[in-house]
């Protein structure tokens, strides 16, 4: 018998936005396959949050720039819950802040290899299985306000890969919208999680909050809201758009 509670997948669940989507979708309901990338501990933390808010959790760790790693993540999800309903498709890399004549071949492929590629295979993933269920679905795409915006002398190749996300995006929106999967996008600022660290810069939320129009950084939790709120039956008429959670930035 199938799981009464929607199942969704959130990729790179492990901390920051990844891990508050994993714990308000788990109290509205859902069952969760939640990846991570080389966080353990953070990963069986969410794991914690979620399970203490009711859902079923699997962990997968899997590097979502290696194809393999996805089809191991989806064989892990057909072995476990055999239903998708809702993907959050987050897990995201950046490297450390730099001009673009300091950036090599090797970076900008690895930087594309997990930020677009896999985001579209794990979609595709989702796509083919929603498609096969015949009852829609909702897809949210993590992108950033990075994709407006350029990010010049910061990280130019991070931000090219979100706007490719932005395309993605809607053109993917389109082609799935007849079987009534809903794909759309959160485009989050400023917000203050880890990965700023990860980009050897981790007072930039606090440094570059207060000067945004709402003068602060933002929480994964307030984008967690809007992640969920896209997923909802309240956006059913929402498909192809994007959501800036960015504090007016
Ligand atoms: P974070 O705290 O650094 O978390 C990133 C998550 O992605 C972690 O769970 C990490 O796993 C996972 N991950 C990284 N590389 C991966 C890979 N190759 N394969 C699988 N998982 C991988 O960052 P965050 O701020 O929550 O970012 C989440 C998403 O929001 C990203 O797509 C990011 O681009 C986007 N975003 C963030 C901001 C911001 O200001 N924070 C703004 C705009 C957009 P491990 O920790 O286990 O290694």
């Amino acid at each position: 018998m199938s799981d009464p509670r929607p199942v969704c997948l959130i990729t790179g669940a492990s901390a920051g936005i990844g891990a508050a989507c994993a714990e308000l979708a788990a109290k509205r309901g859902y069952d969760l396959l939640l990846t991570y990338l080389s966080d353990g501990t953070g990963a069986e933390a969410t794991r914690a949050m979620a399970e203490a808010a009711g859902a079923r959790v699997v962990l997968v760790q899997a590097d979502v720039g290696k194809p393999d790693d996805i089809d191991r993540i989806y064989a892990t999800l057909d072995a476990e819950f055999g239903r998708i309903d809702a993907l959050v498709n987050n897990a995201g890399a950046i490297d450390s802040i730099a001009r673009l004549t300091e950036m090599d071949h090797a970076r900008l492929t690895r930087i594309f290899a997990v930020n677009v590629i896999g985001a579209m295979l794990v979609a595709k993933g989702a796509v083919q299985r929603m498609e096969e269920q015949g009852d829609g679905g909702a897809i949210v795409n993590v992108s950033s306000a990075a994709a407006r915006l350029g990010s010049g002398g910061q990280f130019v190749d991070y931000a090219a890969t979100k706007g490719a996300i932005d395309t993605f995006t809607k053109g993917l929106s389109d082609e799935v919208a007849p079987g009534g999967i809903r794909v759309n996008a959160v485009r989050p600022g400023i917000i203050e999680t880890d990965i700023h660290g990860k980009a050897g810069a981790p007072d930039r939320a606090g440094e570059l909050g207060p000067m945004t129009p709402m003068r602060r950084a933002g929480s994964a939790a307030e984008v967690a809201a809007s992640v969920l709120y896209l997923m909802s039956d309240d956006a059913s008429y929402i498909t192809g758009a994007f959501l800036d959670v960015s504090g007016g930035r």
